[in-house]
């Protein structure tokens, strides 16, 4: 049973609660991350990646 919570704000993955134990983490801020994001932005500021 899965509850569709939100969008991680970073790579916009849909994020889930199952059975209670939520896929991401919610930040301060009340938006969510998914924990791939979580670990990798602990900075401020996660830039688009720069294309050629
Ligand atoms: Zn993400």
């Amino acid at each position: 049973m899965e509850e569709l919570i939100g969008h991680c704000r970073i790579c916009e993955k849909p994020i889930y609660c199952k059975m209670g134990f939520l896929d991401g983490v919610v930040q301060a801020d009340k938006t969510l991350v998914c924990f791939e994001c979580s670990g990798e932005s602990q900075k401020e500021n996660v830039t688009v990646e720069p294309q050629k």
